[in-house]
């Protein structure tokens, strides 16, 4: 894959991951602050970010949990140079589609069937 489109896509995809995680942030810092300074931490305060992290967790609903796995996922395969082959069926997914949605990994084909079996 062109290395400027991949560039392209990283960024959307740290964009989107950024994005998701600013929303908990404006609505629930205050919230997790308070419950950071209540809660018994103590002695494991290197783990401070970790807790933090759980805690941002959270509060996401479950579909920007899954969204949020999808682009960590997206940007490993980036790192491991499997980015824009389909799982299933190991052809390269179509740019277009990549642009559109960076954390997919099927292609059109496979997506499709998929959702066919799902409805089915
Ligand atoms: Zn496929």
């Amino acid at each position: 894959m062109d290395e400027k489109l991949l560039e392209e896509i990283k960024k959307k995809l740290i964009e989107k991951k950024n994005e998701i995680l600013q929303t908990i942030e404006k609505e629930e810092a205050e919230e997790i602050s308070e419950v950071e300074s209540d809660s018994v931490i103590g002695d494991i305060v290197d783990e401070a970010n970790n807790i933090y992290e759980l805690q941002v967790m959270s509060k996401l609903t479950e579909k920007e949990q899954e969204k949020l796995q999808e682009i960590n996922e997206a940007l490993k395969r980036i790192e491991e140079g499997t980015y824009g082959i389909c799982v299933v069926c190991g052809k390269p997914i179509e740019e277009k589609r990549l642009l559109a949605i960076p954390e997919a990994k099927k292609c059109v084909k496979c997506k499709a069937a998929e959702e066919k079996m799902r409805i089915g």
